[in-house]
């Protein structure tokens, strides 16, 4: 059986969790890395790296492109213009531009002849598809989203923009009196403020104003204003020595009753040590759908709520009924 083959857009966090992921996946070959930086400063571990610009040259070598830019700037860009030359999977997270980002790939896949996934990881990803399992097995019911504990890079990021901030790290947390109410089938009414906490560690600049970077993170509208946040001040070392992960997790709960007042409940919970290293094993299975899918004759963009679960997996669909069903 021929390999898949693949390459990887954009060398950051993601794009290392792919290269880390494929050598898990011998039905997988990674072809190479293209990156809009000059290739000489990209080290990936004896992969062939290329400049962006050189990605037509492997037309008819690449079977499947997964595109690991940040979904701020990047995406928007490199989604739709790839789609048009390759098949793609993406990790596309800003929810609120996900339908418009899916019009743009998809138009650009059906001008080229190819498939492309959008969204997928595991927020939008995984847990998108049990929030629809959810409510399409209890239609009457709650389904619920709690996340972390986890570092937010968003939120990372603009606590280390205020001033007199060396650098930090942010964690969202779920507030455990809300899952336990949630969990007990309460069917809570839950305000932002109820469901998660901020936790802040700040490495501050010297001789920074203190009671002030707090009060500037505390109040920061959208990202800290509407949740209770800590904020713990600490050094550098403390900061190495704790800080350096990228853990994140949650979990999606639907409850609901069936008949007259039968509880029901129905959850699935992620624990990561990495999330990009996951969210990178999530888009390489994607990519084995993609890759089957578009052999299929399949063209335009996709989510992960239009892929059978059996063209994730490697094994075929008399291996899966044995082992599985
Ligand atoms: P990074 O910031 O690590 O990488 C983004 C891009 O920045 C890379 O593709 C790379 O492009 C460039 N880059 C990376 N490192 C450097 C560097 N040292 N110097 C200059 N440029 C660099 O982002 P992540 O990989 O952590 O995440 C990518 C996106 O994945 C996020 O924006 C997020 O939206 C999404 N995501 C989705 C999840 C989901 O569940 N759906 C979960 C987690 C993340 P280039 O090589 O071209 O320079």
């Amino acid at each position: 059986k021929d390999a898949i083959r693949v390459g990887i857009v954009g060398y950051g966090n993601l794009g290392r969790g792919v290269r880390m992921a494929v050598k898990q996946n011998p039905d997988f070959q990674l072809v190479a890395v293209f990156t809009r930086r000059s290739p000489e400063q990209v080290d990936a571990d004896g992969v062939k790296v290329e400049h962006i610009s050189r990605l037509e040259d492997y037309k008819g070598q690449i079977d499947v492109m997964i595109l690991c830019g940040g979904s701020a700037t990047d995406l928007p860009v490199q989604g739709p213009a790839i789609a048009e030359m390759f098949n793609t999977v993406d990790s596309f997270d800003t929810h609120a531009r996900i339908p418009e980002y899916f019009a743009k790939v998809d138009e650009a896949a059906r001008r080229g002849g190819n498939l492309s996934l959008i969204s997928t990881g595991w927020d939008p990803g995984l847990f998108s598809l049990m929030r629809v399992l959810g409510e399409a097995v209890l239609p009457e019911g709650h389904t619920y989203t709690f996340w972390g504990k986890g570092v937010s890079q968003g939120h990372s990021d603009a606590v280390r923009r205020v001033p007199g901030v060396k650098n930090a790290i942010q964690y969202t947390i779920p507030v455990e009196d809300a899952i336990r109410r949630v969990r007990n089938g309460e069917n809570p009414e839950l305000t932002t403020r109820e469901k998660h906490v901020r936790v802040c560690y700040v490495v501050p600049e010297e001789g920074a104003d203190l009671k002030r970077i707090e009060q500037e993170i505390k109040n920061m509208p959208h990202y800290f204003a509407d949740y209770d946040t800590t904020v713990y001040f600490i050094s550098e070392e403390e900061f190495r020595a704790n800080h350096s992960g990228m853990p994140h997790g949650g979990i999606v709960i639907r409850t609901g009753k069936t008949g007259e007042s039968t509880k029901q409940k129905m959850e699935f919970n992620l624990e990561l040590e990495s999330n990009p290293e996951f969210t990178s094993s999530v888009l390489v299975a994607y990519a084995r759908a993609v890759y089957r899918l578009s052999k299929e004759g399949q063209v335009g963009a996709r989510t992960v709520f239009d892929i059978p679960i059996a063209y994730l997996s490697p094994k075929t669909g008399e291996e899966l009924r044995r082992e599985y069903l």
